[in-house]
C-alpha cells in the first residue's frame, strides 16, 4: 500500500516529553477522505495514553481525537464529501459495520471499533496514529460535517468531550424536567453544563474547586456544589435524575450516589479502572439507583450533536495553543489550569 510520510507530535516512551516526529499515512482508497489538519483539541485522554496510565499504550503514541480539518483529497467512491469541505473527525476511526452495535449506530460499543490513536490500523497493520499531525485519513463513514456557522476551533472539544456528555444525556432521556448533576468542571464538564443547560434541564456542578463557581454559572448550571463541604452535600441528598461523573482519577463516588433521586443513574465517563473506596450497594438496593459507565458516542450521535450545537449555537470555551506547547498544556491540565479546552492551531505543526 502507498505512504506518505507526514509530520506528527508524539512519543516514544511514558515518560518523554512529546516531541515532533513522523508517521505514515495510507494514500486514500476508495472510501478514503484525506484531511488537512486545522485544529485539534487536547484531551485528557491524550495526556492519559501518552503517559499509559491505562497501562495498553502502544508507542510511539501520536495523541488527539478532536480533529476539524479541511478535505484536501478524496477517494473515487467518495460522493458526499468533496474538496474543500471543512470536516471532523472524533474518538473512532473504524470499526466491523456488520455487528448488532456497529448496525444500531453504536460503532464505539463494536468488539472491533478502531481509536483515532492508539486502534489496530488494519491497512497500515500497526497501531493508528492521531491528530497531533498534519493531515489523517479516514473512511468516509467517520467523518462528520461541521454546521457552518460554528467557529472551527471551537467545534474540535464537540468531537470528545461534547458527544461524551451528550451520549448519557441523550440515553437517560434529559429534558427539561430533568435534574442533572456534573461532576469536575473540565473539558468534559464544561460541555456536559452547556449541553444539559441547552436541553432544558436544571443543571448542577460538583467541584473540588471554589474558584470555578461564577464559570459554572455563566456556562449555564444553576447551582454549584462544593463536594468538599458537608453541608453543601446534604442540602443535596436525594435529589438528581442523572449524574454525569469526569473525575479522571480514582475518588469515592458513594457521596454521590446519596445525592441520586430513587431511579436515578450516575454515570461514569472519566476514572477507567476499579472503584476505591468500594461501592456500596444498601443505598442503591434502598433507592434502585444505579451507577453506570459510558463511551464517548456512535457517528450518527455524533452528528445529530454537531447539527445541535449549530442549531444552538454551542461551541467548546478554549485556549488555543501551538503544537510545541503541548507538554507545558499537559502539566496545566493536571493542575485544572484551564478553561476549559487547549486547542491546537496545527499551522504551529507546519511551520
Ligand atoms: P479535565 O479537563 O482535566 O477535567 C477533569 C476535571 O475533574 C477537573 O477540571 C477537576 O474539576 C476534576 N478533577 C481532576 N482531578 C481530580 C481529582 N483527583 N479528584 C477530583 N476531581 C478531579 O479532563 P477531561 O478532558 O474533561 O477528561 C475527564 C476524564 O474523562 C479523563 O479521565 C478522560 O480520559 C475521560 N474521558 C472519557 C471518555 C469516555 O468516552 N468515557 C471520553 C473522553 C474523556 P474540579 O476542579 O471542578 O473538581
Ligand atoms: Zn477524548
Ligand atoms: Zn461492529
Amino acid at each position: 500500500m502507498n505512504v506518505k510520510n507526514i509530520k506528527a507530535f508524539g512519543t516514544e516512551t511514558p515518560e518523554a516529553s512529546l516531541e515532533q516526529l513522523n508517521i505514515d499515512r495510507r494514500e486514500v482508497t476508495l472510501k478514503d477522505i484525506e484531511i488537512d489538519i486545522l485544529y485539534c483539541g487536547v484531551c485528557h485522554s491524550d495526556l492519559h495514553f501518552a503517559r499509559n496510565d491505562w497501562g495498553f499504550s502502544v508507542y510511539p503514541v501520536v495523541p488527539g481525537h478532536e480533529i476539524v480539518g479541511k478535505v484536501i483529497k478524496i477517494g473515487e467512491g467518495i460522493t458526499k464529501f468533496k474538496a474543500g469541505d471543512l470536516v471532523a473527525v472524533g474518538c473512532l476511526v473504524d470499526s466491523c459495520r456488520t455487528c448488532n452495535n456497529c448496525k444500531n449506530d453504536l460503532e464505539q460499543y463494536c468488539p472491533e471499533y478502531v481509536g483515532t490513536y492508539g486502534g489496530q490500523d488494519k491497512y497500515l497493520n500497526m497501531q493508528t496514529f492521531g491528530g497531533y499531525s498534519e493531515s489523517i485519513v479516514v473512511d468516509e463513514h467517520f467523518v462528520l460535517k461541521i454546521p457552518e456557522n460554528l467557529d472551527l476551533a471551537g467545534v474540535a472539544p464537540i468531537l470528545c468531550a461534547g458527544i461524551t456528555t451528550w451520549s448519557p444525556l441523550q440515553h437517560w432521556n434529559v429534558g427539561k424536567d430533568s435534574k442533572v448533576a456534573v461532576v469536575g468542571l473540565g473539558g468534559l464538564g464544561h460541555m456536559a453544563i452547556k449541553l444539559a443547560d441547552a436541553l432544558g434541564a436544571d443543571v448542577t456542578l460538583f467541584s473540588r474547586s471554589p474558584n470555578k463557581i461564577q464559570d459554572a454559572l455563566d456556562l449555564g448550571a444553576d447551582r454549584v456544589v462544593i463536594s468538599t463541604d458537608e453541608d453543601q452535600m446534604a442540602n443535596v441528598q436525594s435529589h438528581f435524575d442523572l449524574i454525569i461523573d469526569t473525575v479522571p482519577y480514582a475518588h469515592d463516588i458513594n457521596p454521590y450516589v446519596g445525592t441520586l433521586n430513587t431511579n436515578g443513574t450516575l454515570v461514569l465517563v472519566g476514572y477507567l479502572g476499579p472503584l476505591d473506596p468500594m461501592l456500596h450497594s444498601v443505598p442503591m438496593i434502598l433507592g434502585r439507583k444505579a451507577v453506570a459507565g459510558s463511551l464517548i458516542g456512535g457517528i450518527a450521535e455524533t452528528q445529530e450533536l454537531l447539527d445541535f450545537c449549530g442549531k444552538h449555537n454551542i461551541i467548546s470555551d478554549i485556549e488555543i495553543i501551538k503544537m510545541q506547547d503541548i507538554n507545558e498544556a499537559y502539566e496545566r491540565m493536571l493542575k485544572s489550569d484551564i478553561k476549559y479546552r487547549f486547542v491546537i492551531d496545527m499551522k504551529s505543526l507546519k511551520e
